[in-house]
Formats: structure tokens, sequence, C-alpha cells
């Protein structure tokens, strides 16, 4: 079997390789804007990820994560000016938090965790590289991507430009910016208003746009063309999409990712989960009640591409769950020290193979999590010392090492000091 994935600029499933015979796996997620406390909505994406990282370090592959931190965009800047407080130490409280709770949920950090303050240099190049071809203008102290001329835009989100320019504004564009030729072209470069950080360019002191700090911090760290790019599926439009053709276009290497592809969304309460809605369902509150690997399995029981409605109780059945596969390998422990017997039981290696046929299915996590509970079943019901070892074993392997779950009989105790 092989990995299959989902690209979104494909559309469908596609055999995952490495691209050209590069030695690490580039793997770039678009972090967080730290201007608020982190959602399930959020955990749900980086725990989804979180599991694809390990699943392909299982498999063999070395993998360069990268995920970024947007410390400087409008929604920090406008969060700092209503509450008074410097936009770096707004952006450093909440990134201590959102690290704090991802340990919480056993999240592998990234090998690289930028901020996009720290890589304004390489902005201001990519910026200068779509002037010079042609793709991109300078009007008043500002520098927008001319969308026009780009006949290959929607290649991702596959929408027409009409269906393009409410999606854009309700997602943070501007179509009545000074200089702009049309509504939908979209900033690289802004003049900063009085009160706002402002570093120099050829265009005028100003700060880079959304879209062309991902572009830059991706480049500088995976190359012109890497494997995979991920986010939440509301990022797909006009975020990623942007992103796409400013990074093809200033490098003309193209594609510049093999596989897009996004985490869905979360809801409660019948919407999804917003800020503006109230709907909010905090990890931090979360990890009050539950422990984090309850919170874990509840998030990877459902498939990372789906839309999920939470219902408040949901993780009830998740940390009954975790308790009985770490009741499983406790129980083979017990079995193992004991002298028990080793085998190869075709049972427990039938449910080892479509554990993993489930994950080569574009991370079918629901149906890989169904034969992970055949085998804690095998390995507390089995009468036969071998198959429960050997059962136990495969949970341990399994569940820990690709769903990222702590299931040695101290990992309640890690858990609840991680999230203190
Ligand atoms: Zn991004």
């Amino acid at each position: 079997m092989t990995l299959r994935l989902h690209d979104a600029r494909r559309g469908g499933l596609h055999p995952f390789a490495p691209v050209g015979d590069r030695p690490s796996i580039g793997l770039y997620v678009c972090g967080v804007t730290p201007y608020d406390t982190g959602h399930l909505g959020h955990a749900f994406t980086y725990v989804g990820f979180d599991v694809l990282h390990r699943y392909l370090e299982y498999l063999g592959h070395d993998v360069t994560y990268v995920q970024n931190l947007t410390d400087v965009d409008d929604d920090m800047l406008r969060k700092a000016r209503e509450t008074g407080e410097d936009y770096l130490e707004l952006g450093n409280r909440h990134v201590t938090t959102f690290l704090t709770e991802m340990a919480a949920l056993n999240w592998l950090p990234p090998d690289h965790y930028p901020r996009a303050t720290e890589h304004i240099p390489h902005m201001v190049e990519l910026i200068g590289s779509l002037l010079d071809k042609g793709i991109a203008y300078a009007a008043d102290g500002n520098v927008f991507f001319h969308v026009a001329a780009d006949p290959s835009y929607g290649q991702l989100s596959k929408l027409s430009l009409a269906e393009m320019l409410p999606i854009a504004n309700e997602r943070g564009n501007d179509p009545n910016m000074p200089g702009k030729r049309d509504p939908l072209d979209f900033v690289l470069w802004q003049r900063s208003l009085p009160d706002e950080p402002a570093w120099p360019s050829p265009w005028g002191a100003g700060r880079p746009g959304w879209h062309v700090e991902c572009s830059a911090m991706a480049m500088a760290y995976l190359g012109t063309r890497f494997e995979i790019h991920g986010g939440g599926g509301d990022l797909l439009f006009p975020h990623h999409e942007s992103e796409l053709a400013q990074s093809e276009h200033a490098t003309g290497d193209r594609p510049a990712v093999a596989f897009w592809t996004h985490a869905g969304m979360l809801s409660y309460q019948g919407h999804k989960m917003s800020k503006s809605l109230g709907n909010l369902v905090l990890v931090r509150d979360l990890l009050c009640t539950y422990p984090g690997d309850a919170i874990r399995h509840y998030l990877v029981s459902q498939h990372y591409r789906t839309e999920i409605e939470f219902v408040d109780g949901d993780i009830e059945a998740s940390a009954a769950a975790v308790a009985r596969l770490r009741q499983a390998c406790l129980r083979a422990d017990e079995f193992a020290a004991s002298g028990a017997g080793r085998g190869s039981p075709p049972e427990v290696a039938e449910h080892r193979r479509r554990f993993l046929a489930a994950m080569d299915d574009d991370l079918d996590t629901p149906r890989a999590m169904t034969e992970l509970a055949a085998l804690a079943e095998l390995a507390l019901e089995s009468d036969e010392p071998a198959t429960v070892v050997a059962a136990g074993e495969a949970v341990t392997e399994l569940g820990g090492r690709i769903l990222g779950l702590r299931l040695a009989p101290q990992a309640d105790a890690v858990s609840a000091s991680t999230a203190a």
C-alpha cells in the first residue's frame, strides 16, 4: 500500500511521494495569529497535521515541519490597539498559552516555528520579484498583486472571479484601498498607519500583507518546491490561493506545493465555531475537565477533512476509550513481564494491516481507531498469552507512535502536568 493524500489543486487523492530527490519531506502548516485564546477548532487542525507528521515519520520519511506565527497583521494590530498592549507582547502571551495547550494534546513541536516579523527582508525580496515579473504594481506606498494578470488564479479554490470577491472581503480584503486597480487585487505591502510598526522597503516604510508572509516563510525553510502545505479549510481562499500565485510567479517553479491539504471546520451549537458568534469551546476550559489524551482521542476519531459538530459530553466517550486502551497495554505488559511466549497471531497481524491500510487512505483515522479498539479487546479478552502480548504491543505502537496517544501507565500524570 502507498499513502494517498488529498490535494485541493488537482482534486481527489493522489499517491504521496517526495519531490525530486529531496532528503526530507517539507510540511508547512499555517499557524495561529496569536491575538486570542485557542479553541477546539484550532486544536482539530493542528492535531490532524500532527497525525500526518507522525505517520510520515512512521513510514520512514524524514520530515521538516514548519509552522508559522502571523505575529503582525490587521487582527494583531487591531487587538493591540484595543487592549493598549504592545503587539509583540500580546503575541508572546498567546503563543505561550498555545504551546502549553498543544503540549497537553501531545503535539510534536515543529522543527521551525518562524515569526513573520523575523522574515520581513525575505518578504521584501519576494515582492520585488513579483514587481520585476510585471504581475504586481506599486501605488501610493502600497504594492498589490494584479489578479487579472494571472489566468491561473483560482486553480486551487476552483472559484470564479465573481465568487471570489465577497469571500475575500469577508476574510480581510479591503476592496477600496487607495491605488488598487481592481477590488480583488490583494496587498503585498502596505503603508503603515502612524501607530503601526513599519519596516523599510523600496516602496516606503510599511508592513507586509498576510499572504506574502507565508510564501516567504515557507520558501525560507523548505525551498521553492516542497511536498505538503496545510491549514484550516477557511484558509483555502483567499490565503492559499494567493500564496500559491505569489510563490509560483516569483520563482517560476511549478508546482510550488505537491499537496494542498485542509482540515475541516468545527461547529458548535449548529454554527461554525467563531468568536463573533460567541460559540467558542476553549481548549483551556476542556483541559480543566478532561485529560489531554481524551481530547486528542476525540479529535483523532474524526477524519481530518470532515466538518464536525462538537456536542457537549462527546469527550466522555473518548475518556472511557483511552482508559480501555491503557488497560489493554497494562495487561499485555503484565503478561510479558511474567514470561508469556512471543508469537505473531494472525488476528493481530490482520488488525494491524487494516489499521495501516486505513491510514494510507488519506489518514482515515476513524477506521484506524476501530482496528485499534479491536486490538485492545484482544489484549483484554484473549486467553492466549502470546496474543495478549502481541495485541497490546500493537496498541502501544499504532495508538502511541502514529495517533499520538499516551498509553503508558504513567501517561495520566504526564498529561496533567503539561496542562497545568
Ligand atoms: Zn499561511
